[in-house]
């Protein structure tokens, strides 16, 4: 719960872009901290919030679109929110405050959260566009990915981090015979090392995806009626494929902010309140790249639970007078479920200055980060225990890195580290 004091009764207008999970939260949080305000959602999909992180078991045939859907219309009317789907906004004008939409319409705003998440970047290859061919964001190319599947004999994966996995887990619950094509030495490179990583590799192997790394796709064969056939490498190889799915990596929807003074890297940079540095402009979850203070610098997070997290405190900091705008505190993390053994990673795995890491076992293991001294981001393999224990070390910004072997063993769960380490961890 929060302390902060928020207006009261304001009749202001609020919009906000983007129905994904940080745009629905901080609707959903608008619409409870006020009675008087006029709230717009716009969204450039054709249905309300869907549970994202789910669209990866349908598209697997494990679950129906229905069980994927989260808001349908009734729950935007019972909250008075105006929500406009099928609706892109084209351009923003800061100083006027308003949106131009496709159809030229224009909507405007006291207060704006732009919410757009990102956009999967294709493989800038001959034939990326084929039929088969995929890239993975929404409901539809669920529907799209689980069609292919359905018909497909062989399919490459392109793209070696965490959502080129479920494309291995779709086709081995689709049983198709499937190679993953890795350009990295291993996969979510950076994060795991080649020990952590051989776990998942063996893994995948033990369900029909063969990992292939050190490999780049050079361009996509098609038949005369431009269905996908092939993928061949840079060094010649070909693997026959009558599906492709390419995850490597996103590019964050800024497109509507281009023309106006909110600064852009690699998404909408905003301050630790998620304010952007031009009045009454906000963003929230993939599209935000947002200050960091424990890791002095800007990031940004890409998981579910990071996005809605910070769906609600924009909407917060929206409503709250200007020095009561909270900061961002929150450690991120993302669980991936295909295996028989869980994998979590949390915080910024990649970010670290040093990394440790320890093996349990044929199939546990954990890799923890470290940034001048303090823990930043680690990934465990085989054992989720000390998830919580890391995440509240992360959030502490403690100098622990001196007592890595505590934090490495087999047991720990935070409470022995918090009884013997005090003193000498605050630093
Ligand atoms: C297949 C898959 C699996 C995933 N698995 C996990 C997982 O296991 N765990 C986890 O933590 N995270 C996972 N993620 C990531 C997670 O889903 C995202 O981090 C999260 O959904 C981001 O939410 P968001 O609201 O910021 O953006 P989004 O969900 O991308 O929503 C943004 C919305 O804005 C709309 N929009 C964009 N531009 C405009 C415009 N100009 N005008 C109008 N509307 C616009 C888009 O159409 C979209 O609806 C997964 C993602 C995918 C695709």
């Amino acid at each position: 719960m929060t302390s902060q004091p928020f207006r009261d009764g304001t009749d202001a207008s609020y919009v906000v872009v983007g129905d994904g999970i940080a745009g629905s939260s901080a609707a959903a949080e608008l619409a409870d901290r006020t009675t008087d305000a006029s709230i717009t959602v716009v969204t450039g999909e054709s249905e309300p919030l869907y549970n994202r992180i789910l669209i990866k078991e349908f598209a697997k045939g494990a679950l129906s679109a229905d069980v994927v859907r989260m808001h349908d219309r009734s729950w935007y009317d019972d909250r008075d929110i105006d929500l406009r789907l099928g609706t892109r906004v084209e351009t923003v004008d800061t100083t006027a405050q308003v949106l131009e939409i496709e159809s030229g319409e224009s909507i405007a705003y006291d207060e704006l959260l732009v919410a757009t998440g990102s956009t999967p970047r294709p493989l800038p290859v001959e034939n990326a566009d084929a039929d088969g061919v995929t890239t993975f964001w929404t409901i539809e190319d669920a529907a799209q990915i689980r069609q292919n599947a359905a018909r497909a004999e062989h399919n490459v994966i392109v793209g070696g981090g965490l959502l080129g996995i479920d494309y291995a887990a779709i086709a081995a619950a689709q049983d198709i015979n499937s190679h993953y094509l890795i350009r990295e030495g291993h996969w979510f490179s950076g994060a795991l090392s080649e020990t952590g990583a051989e776990i998942v590799h063996e893994a995948l192997r033990e369900r029909g995806v063969t990992p292939v790394v050190e490999t780049e796709v050079s361009r996509f064969e098609t038949d005369d009626a431009g269905q996908l056939r092939a993928a061949i490498t840079s060094d010649g190889r070909r693997y026959e494929a009558d599906c492709a799915g390419v995850a490597i990596g996103t590019t964050p929807n800024t497109g509507l902010l281009e023309e106006t003074p909110v600064a852009l890297e690699d998404g909408v940079v905003v301050d630790e309140t998620l304010s952007a540095d031009v009045p009454s402009v906000w963003a929230a979850g993939d599209v935000a790249r947002y200050d960091d203070p424990r890791l002095g610098r800007h990031v940004s997070n890409g998981t579910w639970g990071s996005a809605a997290a910070q769906g609600e405190l924009a909407a917060r900091n929206m409503l709250a007078a200007p020095d009561a705008a909270a900061p961002f505190e929150y450690v991120p993390s993302y669980s991936v479920s295909h295996f028989e053994f869980p994998l979590a990673s949390f915080g910024h795995p990649r970010l670290g200055d040093t990394y440790h890491e320890r093996r349990y076992g044929d199939r546990e293991w954990r890799r923890l980060a470290f940034r001048d001294g303090q823990l930043v981001g680690g990934v465990l393999i085989g054992d989720r225990e000390p998830l919580q224990a890391y995440k509240q070390l992360t959030a502490s910004g403690r100098h622990v890195q001196q007592q890595v072997q505590q934090l490495l063993a087999p047991s720990f769960d935070g409470t022995d580290f918090e009884r013997q380490s005090s003193p000498l961890a605050s630093d």
